[in-house]
């Protein structure tokens, strides 16, 4: 079995151990199964996983980053690439939400529920966009490698690459080396993800095990709306892009994806997912590095359309409740709203419904009212953080097509950077002597 068979098997094997400890009761709070197996094994075997994906993120961007930086060579291209793909991840969100809120308001969901909640959520400020746009130039980059943060990360990086590629002659060994830890990065990404079949048996197998199911009948039709517009996403509107601005094959891009979506569903984190997405996009699909290593952290940081699909159905659904008429104005705020949100927040679990606050704060709607949906709301962000990724992934692969940076042959090459982990065994120590 190959490892993305063996990935996916973790997966199925995840959802019915975890489904059949909930069902049959096993997993009651307090018992054997619930402290030492759910919260005891399952947990630290996840977090595990987690903390070591998470642990490559920052120099795995940095590096690959000023190799890209290098790789293009041009500060023009650069700019181009990076509006490019600026506009591309603000217009498929724009789509995605307008869509979901569409959708929501014709299913009518939440209409004559008048449900009370009494779980309160007290939502957090996401932060203005003022201080968004400030915070991009670090005034410690250190500081900012330390905190994970992306967006001055980027910026960071991107400027290290030019004033290296201006110093020029005389900076060819830095390039050479940065060259190095890139690939050495990339390998420690291989060998992380060949434990991954254990680690999403793990994650998913406690996700599902601490799933409240009564919820989820209870909530059925914001459950169903909600997947129903992420998969129409997916699969109609992301693959039509695609095909329009690309070419590309859908079915082989969808085929490719599938690894980095399985692992974002483990994790509900597009920025833990980047070394994942990173390595699908350019060692399976062919993006070259110049364009895959700024698209893809811009994209887990800034594209968020699972997410805005989330926001528009909610706000549907919470607007419904309580019989708020929100009008076309209000929609559009909501639209707007979500689109800059995206940008400042981090593809991090549940940023969603942080960005929901804000959004539900700007157009007058109780912000208790999350309350409501808070419940099934880890599930729906594993899968709404599946959808952020693939469209990092079609931008990325839009992006690079249209700059003739796409190795062709290695998009269409079924078994092109597959994992293989029988390398791992065999460690060449001949270059130590
Ligand atoms: N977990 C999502 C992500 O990382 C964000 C969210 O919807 O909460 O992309």
């Amino acid at each position: 079995m190959n490892l993305t068979n063996k990935v996916l098997f973790g997966m199925a094997l995840g959802i019915a151990v975890g489904l059949f400890f909930n069902l049959s009761g096993l997993n009651a709070a307090g018992s054997f199964i619930n402290e030492y197996i759910v919260n005891g094994l399952f947990h630290t075997i996840g977090k595990l996983f987690v903390n070591a994906l998470k642990m490559l993120v920052v120099p795995l961007v940095f590096f690959s980053l000023i190799c890209g930086v290098c790789g293009i060579g041009n500060i023009k291209t650069l700019g181009r690439v990076g509006s490019k793909s600026f506009v591309l991840y603000m217009l498929t969100t724009a789509v995605a939400i307008a869509v979901a809120i569409t959708v929501a308001a014709l299913s009518g969901i939440g209409k004559g529920m008048n449900q009370v909640t009494d779980a309160t959520f007290t939502g957090k400020d996401a932060p203005p966009l003022t201080d968004v746009l400030i915070n991009i130039v670090p005034t410690n980059p250190i500081n900012a490698m330390a905190s994970g943060d992306m967006l001055p990360l980027i910026f960071f990086s991107i400027i290290l690459g030019i004033s290296i590629l201006m110093v020029g002659e005389k900076a060819k060994k830095v390039i050479d080396s940065a060259e190095v830890a890139n690939e050495i990065m990339m390998k420690m990404v291989g060998i992380i993800m060949a434990v991954a079949p254990y680690a999403v048996f793990a994650l998913i197998a406690k996700s599902m095990a601490d799933l409240g199911l009564d919820l989820l009948a209870q909530l059925a039709g914001y459950v169903l709306v909600l997947v129903g517009v992420l998969m129409l996403h997916l699969f109609i509107t992301l693959m039509f892009v695609l095909k329009v601005f690309s070419g590309l094959s859908p079915m082989i891009f969808l085929k490719k994806i599938r690894g980095a979506q399985i692992f974002a569903f483990s994790t509900a984190s597009s920025n833990a997912t980047i070394p994942v997405t990173l390595r699908t996009v350019t060692k399976r699909m062919g993006v070259n590095n110049s364009v895959g290593s700024f698209t893809v952290p811009f994209g887990a940081t800034i594209n968020m359309d699972g997410t805005a699909i989330m926001q528009g159905v909610a706000t549907v659904f919470i607007a419904n409740v309580y019989n708020v008429d929100l009008g076309i104005v209000g929609y559009l705020t909501v639209i707007l709203m979500s689109v800059l949100a995206s940008i400042g927040t981090a593809g991090v679990p549940g940023v969603g419904l942080i960005m929901l606050s804000m959004v539900f704060y700007q157009v007058g709607l109780p912000i208790e009212g999350i309350g409501l949906i808070l419940g099934v709301d880890r599930l729906m962000d594993m899968i709404r953080t599946a959808v952020n990724v693939s469209g990092d992934a079609v931008v990325s692969s839009i992006v690079a097509k249209s700059e003739g940076k796409m190795d062709i042959n290695v998009f269409n090459d079924p078994d092109a950077g597959v994992i293989d982990t029988s390398e791992f065994m065999h460690i060449d120590t001949t270059t130590r002597k």
